[in-house]
This record gives C-alpha cells, structure tokens and sequence, in this order.
C-alpha cells in the first residue's frame, strides 16, 4: 500500500525551505528521486544535500516561463521523466488594502497564481507522458476557506489556484494526470516565523489541535496525492489545519476545555 511513489521522480518548487522543503523529504524518504526547486542555487543545493541522496537542487524562478521550462528539462535530463508535481512556492507578504501597491499585487500573483500555472504548463509533457502524472498545488485556508487582514492579496492568489485546478482537472483528466491542492493552515517555517512571533502565539491560540502544523503534515497528504491508490481523485481541495477552520465562534474555542 502507498509504495507506488519508489522510484518515480517528483518535482518540488519552492523546497529550499519550509512547506516545500518538508514535501521534498517526505517523497524522498518514501523512495522518491526529487528536484528541489527554490530561486538560488545555494539554497536548492544545501537542501537537497541535507535530505538525502535521491534530491538534487535547481535554480529557478516560478514567475519566469523559460525558467519553469529549464527546471522541467532538468528533472528529465537527471531522473528520466517527471511523475509529480509539487507547485509550492509562494510568498506571503502582509500589506493592508490602503498600502497595497500595483507592485505589490504583481509580485504576489505572479509568484502564488501565475508561478502555479507556468509550473504546471512546463512539466505537463512530462506528465503525460508518465501515464500516471500527479499535480499537487500547496494553495492555502487563507482565500479559499477564512480571511486575515493585510493578506487580501494573498488570498486572491491561493482562491485564485483552486479556481486554475478545476478546469484543468477537466483538460488533464484524458491525459491521465490528476490534479488537487493541499490548503494548510498555520505551518511552522521559516516563512511563517517572519510574520512575528505575536502571529505566530495567536495562530496556534486558534488551533482546536493546540499546535502549529508539520512541514511534513503537509508532506504525507501530498503523499497520498501522488500514489496510484489515489488515482481516482482529481479538482480535489483538502484542508489539513489542526480544526483551525472548525469554531463558529469565540466560545467554541474558550468554552472547550
Ligand atoms: P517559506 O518558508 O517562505 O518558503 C518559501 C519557498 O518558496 C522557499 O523555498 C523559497 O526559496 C521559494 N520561493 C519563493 N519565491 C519563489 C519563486 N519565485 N520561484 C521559486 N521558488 C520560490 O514559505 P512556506 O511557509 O513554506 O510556504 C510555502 C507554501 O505554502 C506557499 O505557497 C504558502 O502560500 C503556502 N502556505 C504556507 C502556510 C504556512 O503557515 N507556512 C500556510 C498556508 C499556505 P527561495 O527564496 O530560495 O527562492
């Protein structure tokens, strides 16, 4: 059961660090030759040297589509075809409706949305060709699911992901790929710990679990996603948050002793 991912070669943008980087050991642990994609080369490398010996580093950047083009033609140059595809990379810069900037819009949906899409585009030959190819975006409970101000950009971008994955299920579907997204809720990175620690101690106040999530919480269900046990779910959406979304109320948490 769940053995199907040894072997096959799984593509991880963003995994330098982080959600990305929990992801990229997690396949890698289950016997997954991995492509660890992040903007430098450092970053991409020292990860995947730290991880194992089945992951190799690559350079690029998901907002440009020459760079998406070169990280697909690595993972096939280096491990023989790409079997998944892990489109994580994001950022999530916090600025309030008044401040927010044209700049500030573009950065965010090129990296979140447009990144996503260009990710897939370039690996999607790949895929295909697979005949058991597996997209799994990291798209967030913020957007989709809840609200936090300074973030509305944000979750323009991770809504905007979820509204990209259900028609391309349709037009991936004859091909034999699946796509789904992951929504996660507070994840303990490096990203995460950027925000602040007050950020970080109100987040995990609202989680009905009491903790921040794993990297690799996220990493298992993603797991899931890319084997061939999991070949008849596609456009698919799962929140992986500790309940975090789950209170009506103040007092659903305060009163749950
Ligand atoms: P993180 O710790 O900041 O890591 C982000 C990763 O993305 C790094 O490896 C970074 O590497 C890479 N990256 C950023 N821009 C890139 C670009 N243009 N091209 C290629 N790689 C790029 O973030 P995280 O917390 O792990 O979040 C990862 C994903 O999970 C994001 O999509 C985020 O929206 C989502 N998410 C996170 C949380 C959370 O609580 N942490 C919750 C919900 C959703 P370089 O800087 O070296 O390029």
């Amino acid at each position: 059961m769940f053995s199907s991912i040894a072997g096959r070669c799984a593509v991880v943008t963003g995994a330098s660090r982080g959600i990305g980087r929990g992801i990229a050991k997690v396949f890698a642990d289950a016997g997954a030759n991995v492509l660890i994609v992040s903007r430098t080369e450092e970053s991409a490398a020292v990860a995947s040297a730290n991880l194992g010996e089945n992951l190799s580093g690559f350079a690029a950047d998901v907002t440009d589509q020459e760079s998406c083009a070169a990280f697909a033609a690595a993972a096939e140059e280096r491990y023989g075809g790409i079997d998944v595809l892990c489109a994580n990379a994001g950022i999530f810069p916090v600025t309030r409706l008044e401040d927010l900037s044209v700049g500030d819009i573009d950065t965010v949906l090129a990296t979140n949305l447009k990144g996503t899409i260009l990710s897939v585009k370039a690996c999607l030959p790949a895929l295909e060709r697979s005949g058991h190819g597996r997209v799994i975006l990291t798209s967030s409970i913020t957007g989709p699911v809840t609200g936090y101000p300074g973030l509305s950009h944000y979750g323009a971008s991770k809504a905007g992901q979820l509204g990209f994955m259900r028609s391309a299920a349709l037009e991936l579907a004859p091909k034999g790929i699946t796509i789904n997204a992951v929504l996660p809720g507070n994840v303990e990175t490096e990203g995460l710990r950027e925000m602040g620690e007050d950020y970080r101690r109100s987040m995990e106040a609202s989680i009905p679990m009491g903790a921040l999530g794993t990297s690799s919480d996220i990493g298992y269900a993603c797991l899931f996603f890319a084997t061939d046990e999991a070949s008849y779910i596609t456009g698919q959406a799962l929140i992986i948050d500790g309940g975090q979304t789950l209170p009506e109320s103040l007092p659903a948490m305060t009163d749950n002793a």
